[in-house]
Order: C-alpha cells, then structure tokens, then sequence
C-alpha cells in the first residue's frame, strides 16, 4: 500500500503510526468526501480512525483501480542496485592486487533489463498479504532467492522517463508471467482456480558487461565481466599464455603481465620471467633461465653449465650428477657386443682402420658411441659422433692398466685409416 501511494506520486506523510493520504479532490467522493484518510502502519494502531486496508475495502480497490487505470505500464526497479558505472566498478577494482600497475575500467555498459512483477491478492492467507510473481526479461520464472539477491522485494517507483518496453514484448512477458503463476498456485492446490493479480508492474533490472583493463607499465592485459549489476562479480584474470588464473597480477622483467604465482626471478640472473620460461637444474635444484644450462649427454637432464664436469673415461663433459669415481654412467655401463652390431658396422665403415681391432665393448649417450675394444696387449677407446660419425676422442692403452694415453693428431690417422 505504501508503495502504491508511492507508485501514484500521491501526497502523504508519514506519521508515528500511520500514513496520512491526502485524496485528489476528484476522488473524493469514493471516501465519503473526506480530503484525508489515515493509513494504518501496524495491526495494533488500526482503530475507527483508521481507513480499512483489506483487499475487499474501498482504498484497496481505488488504489488498485488508479494503478490500473495508467496508459503506460508501472515501472518500478530495485531500491539498491548500482544505478551508474562507478558503482560497479569500485566493487569490482578491489578484488584485485596489481604490482606497480594498476586496474581500471577499460569499458563498461548497464543496461536496463525488463522483468515482471505480478502481484497477487494471497487468498490462502488470512493475512491480507500481497504474494509477488516474478519473471526475467526473457519469460523465465524467477525463484525467490534470485528475487532476493536482485532486490526485486524491495522496489521504488521509476516515476520520471521509465525505459521504453515494446508492447508485444509487455503481453508476452506478462502471458509468461501468467503461466508462471498459474502453475505456483496449481503446485500447492491442484484445485485452486486461477486468479487475476491485483497489478502488473515492469521491475527494470540493470545488467552490467563490459571489461577490466590491468595495467603495468606500458602494457594491458583485460579480463571481461557480465552479469546483473547488482550481482557482477569479479573473475579471477585467466592468463591465455599460462592459462592460469587469480587476483593477484605482476609483471615480468621485460614487461609481460601475468598471475603473480607465474612469475619467479631466475636464480642464477635474478630476472623475473614466467616460471614455464625455467629449468630445474638437476644437480643444485635451482631455477634458473635455459640459456644458462646445457642439457647432460648422459641423464638428458639440464644442469647448470658449471656444474658440468669431464668424465675421466671418455672425456665428454657431463653432468656431475651422472658421475661417479670420475667415470660417467655411460662408461661405467659398457656392455659387450658382436662385431655385426649395426652402431659398430657403422662406425669401422667410417673409420677402417678399427676394423683390425676385436672384442668391441659399446655404450651410448645422447650424443656419442663409446666404443671400446681389446686386442692381445693393448686396449682401444674411441668416442664417436652420432650425427657425424666424427671421431670426439681416441685413446690407448695396455691391457694390464686402467689408464689411457690420448692418441696424437700425427698418428690418429694411423689407427683409424
Ligand atoms: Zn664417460
């Protein structure tokens, strides 16, 4: 009733326990010709004073009947509801931690979404209450808790250039809102008859969409948002270059916005880059940028250039995790072979001259053969290229010592033509 006398820009003012209405003098001849009637507030303060407020009675049914009687469709929109762009945008911002960056509103749009209110005498209810239908712009019902969180039950009227609503979309909305009321009632009384509401009002619900930019120095990263004003919500930023998402946004050294949790300083420069820009090196566990390791022939793990070492057998610079006593785990695995094995066909057809030696040994990493071969007094390594086939390593021995003498340049060609 309060919001009808609202709805109706009629005079009144609110006294301690009623609402004294002040009836247009054309209309007075409905209340008996009194200029002033007296609202009750509270159950307690209705006296003979007071003008019955029962659905049956005189002022319910005038109120009603003027409600009705506008061209227009009534208007009205929630009480709270962010009504201009700052509002949402405030609510949005703070959700957000930007390292010396900052965030803002790269582009927002509120839009005025129609809905339907229906309200009902409450036949069932001897209380004489108003009962509320909803329905969302697109003739969907709304449940009592999105009606809540829309603010839809506590309404004011929007008396001045209410936004536009085409007719056929009014009588589908409020065939819609029918439907939806009609099968309510049917679902607490198979039996009930349908009845007409007492009025008919578009609730304008303002939707927000538009877009967060966050900025750190020269550059922008957005994140878009949608949704009821009065419900929007900050989104977690979803980087589409890690894929990971969070409030919390930082920048690498070179400028590159991302989740904070996705930047981490490389630990042998100290240049903040995305931790998927580093490797583990396998033998100190630091993480460190790529271009600071090489990847060990022998584990295939990457290691830290100076954590590398030369294997005392082979001479191939190795990982020192992959060492042990000086040798490498390649040479420490030398597994005998026959002479037709393809790796050993292929290495004397480069290298002839190998071919006079026997009882070939053979281990490999990822990039070289370690061969190994003995004859009756002497002992042979070579280690030989993958790719190439060039020889990286050659060295001899006697049979009786574990020690190996690096062949010259002058007399290499010797051994392997
Ligand atoms: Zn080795």
């Amino acid at each position: 009733m309060r919001w009808a006398v609202a709805q109706l820009d009629l005079e009144s003012e609110e006294q301690r326990n009623c609402q004294l209405l002040t009836i247009p003098e054309a209309e007075r001849t409905t209340f008996d010709g009194q200029a002033e009637i007296r609202i009750p507030l509270t159950d307690e303060s209705a006296d003979s004073d007071f003008e019955p407020t029962n659905f049956e009675g005189r002022l319910c049914q005038w109120l009603v009947g003027q409600l009705n009687a506008a061209d227009l469709p009534i208007s009205i929109r929630p009480l709270n509801q962010p009504s201009a762009v700052n509002d949402i945008a405030q609510n949005l911002f703070a959700a957000y931690q930007v390292d010396d960056g900052l965030v803002h509103l790269g582009g927002c749009q509120l839009t005025d979404f129609p809905f339907l209110r229906l309200s009902f005498a409450d036949a069932e209810n001897d209380q004489q209450e108003v009962r509320h239908v909803f329905v969302a712009h697109d003739g969907s019902a709304v449940s009592d808790e999105l009606a809540r969180n829309l603010g839809l039950l506590d309404i004011e009227p929007v008396l001045k250039l209410p936004p536009r609503i085409e007719d056929t979309a009014l009588q589908s909305l409020i065939t819609a809102g029918r439907r939806v009321a009609a099968q309510t009632v049917a679902s607490r009384d198979p039996n009930a008859t349908t009845i007409e509401p007492l009025v008919v009002a578009v609730v304008w619900v303002k939707h927000a969409s538009g877009q967060l930019d966050f900025t750190i120095g020269d550059t922008t990263v957005s994140q878009a948002f949608s949704g009821w004003a009065k419900l929007v919500q900050s989104q977690p930023y979803r980087s589409p270059v890690t894929g990971a998402s969070g409030f919390h946004l930082s920048a690498t050294e070179d400028g590159r916005i991302d989740v904070a949790d996705e930047i981490a300083a490389c630990e042998e420069s100290g240049r903040r880059v995305l931790r998927q820009e580093l490797v583990t090196c396998s033998v100190t566990g630091k993480h460190v940028l790529e271009e600071f390791t090489e990847t060990c022939p022998v584990t295939g793990e990457h290691c830290l250039l100076d954590q590398f070492a030369s294997c005392s057998n082979c001479q191939q610079s190795v990982s020192k995790l992959a060492l042990k006593d000086g040798r490498c785990a390649a040479c420490r695995a030398l597994k005998k072979i026959k002479k037709d094995d393809p790796r050993i066909v292929w290495i004397l057809g480069e290298h002839g001259g190998l071919d006079r030696w026997n009882d070939w040994q053979l281990a490999e990493t990822k990039t070289v053969y370690i061969a190994q071969a003995t004859g009756w007094t002497r002992r042979l390594l070579a280690v030989v290229d993958k790719e190439s086939l060039a020889v990286r390593h050659l060295a001899t021995g006697s049979r009786l010592s574990s020690y190996w003498t690096p062949v010259d340049e002058a007399v290499r060609d010797e051994l392997l033509k």
